[in-house]
């Protein structure tokens, strides 16, 4: 019998899912209005701190697009975007019919670079046109340069949109990702550090945003006994089921966070004696990450040849999972057209990298697994 497979990240509930579903199912609020979703946007809300309201949706790249209407961005308007991330992250520039504008990363957390961000607002202003919103992302978890990045959007009054789906959990200079931006963005889908099957949140700087946001994520209904709409809405609102398993898992957040961290650790000691290969690391004290996913980067001019595809196609022979690093969106067929300001970075990471099983419910059997699958492609090299 084969051996059974290893994913790189999946649902773990481990918390009091099952109690608040029989709950709803009792209650009959099988809908997206119930008092589940009110108590996981006040938990979330909580957890993050920092005065921000939160709006639960039914998936993150929704919070994406709202965030993009509330910052003012219309058709024809250039959106500033980080290259080295999910589609998700950009997919919502074209929704509002916006121009992406792709933006490297820099080496040491492998999001936006601040000198680049830099040259292409400089530049998109001399062609004529100020970007109108900047989104960058904590991808794998690790913080962005917070500091750098949202400087330099102040000083141009440009809103930061902070695509923290990845990242719920990390810190930066003690403070929760999610909540520097003008608008966070969470996403709560089945991979992701805790999950509602699908789902996301806007996290809004005030009570006002976040009616706003609730409004639009209702198809934008009026204040009348019958359907009237002025303006045009959205069905993007979470259901109170995904809500019921978002509160268990508000339970088990911070557990979740410990024991990804400790998957990253595992690898940072497995792969301490093999030259070649890095594991993505925090620069300095001020980067918290959740270690969402735990990637590493195989230089094969030190690891005697051995590429990162070596590496996947040894794992998936023992029926583990591992996956390249993003795919830069400025070297996708979708955005190949767009201007992009880079300085070959995520191409490298891209070419390099490799993302590894980090689930917070890998057990010792799985580690074992994987480290054996890893250790026998340096053994025979
Ligand atoms: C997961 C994710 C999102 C949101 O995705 P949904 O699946 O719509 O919840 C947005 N940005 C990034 C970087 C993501 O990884």
């Amino acid at each position: 019998m084969s051996k059974p497979r290893i994913y790189i990240s999946t649902p773990h509930l481990d918390g009091n899912e099952g109690e608040f579903l029989a709950l709803t199912l009792d209650s009959n609020w099988i809908a997206p209005v119930g008092v589940n979703i009110t108590n996981f946007e006040r938990e979330l809300s909580k957890y993050l701190s920092q005065g921000k309201e939160v709006t639960a949706l039914n998936c993150g790249t929704a919070a994406v697009h709202l965030a993009l209407l509330l910052a003012g961005v219309e058709a024809g308007d250039e959106v500033i975007c980080q290259s080295f991330t999910f589609c998700a992250s950009a997919n919502p520039i074209l929704y509002v019919n916006a121009t992406p504008v792709f933006v490297d990363s820099e080496k040491q957390t492998w999001n936006m670079c601040p000198e680049l961000l830099k040259s292409a607002v400089e530049d998109r202003i001399a062609r004529g046109k100020k970007p109108k919103a900047i989104i960058a992302v904590h991808s794998y978890g690790m913080p962005y340069k917070v500091d750098e990045v949202h400087a330099f959007a102040k000083a141009h009054q440009i809103p930061v949109i902070e695509d923290s789906a990845e990242a719920l959990g990390s810190t930066y200079k003690g403070r929760k990702c999610g909540t520097y931006g003008d608008f966070g963005i969470l996403s709560f889908n089945g991979n992701k550090i805790i999950t509602t099957s699908g789902g996301g949140a806007l996290v809004c700087p005030d009570q006002s945003t976040k009616q706003k946001t609730v409004f639009l994520a209702t198809q934008a209904r009026d204040q009348a006994p019958h359907y009237q709409h002025s303006q045009l809405g959205y069905n993007y609102r979470m259901s109170n089921i995904s809500a019921g398993i978002g509160r268990g898992q508000m339970q088990v957040l911070d557990k979740h966070v410990e024991l990804r961290r400790r998957m990253n650790s595992f690898y940072k000691d497995l792969f301490k004696e093999i030259d070649g290969i890095n594991v993505l690391e925090e620069p300095s004290a001020d980067f918290h990450s959740n270690h969402w996913l735990s990637a590493i980067l195989v230089e094969p001019s030190l690891t005697g040849g051995i590429t990162r595809e070596d590496l996947r196609v040894a794992l998936e022979k023992d029926n583990i999972e591992s996956r390249p690093l993003w795919k830069p969106m400025h070297l996708q067929p979708l955005y190949k057209d767009y201007p992009y300001y880079g300085h070959g970075v995520c191409d490298s990471l891209f070419d390099k990298g490799l993302c590894l099983p980090s689930g917070s419910n890998l057990t010792d059997t799985d580690r074992e697994r994987i480290a054996n699958a890893i250790l026998t492609v340096f053994k025979d090299a």
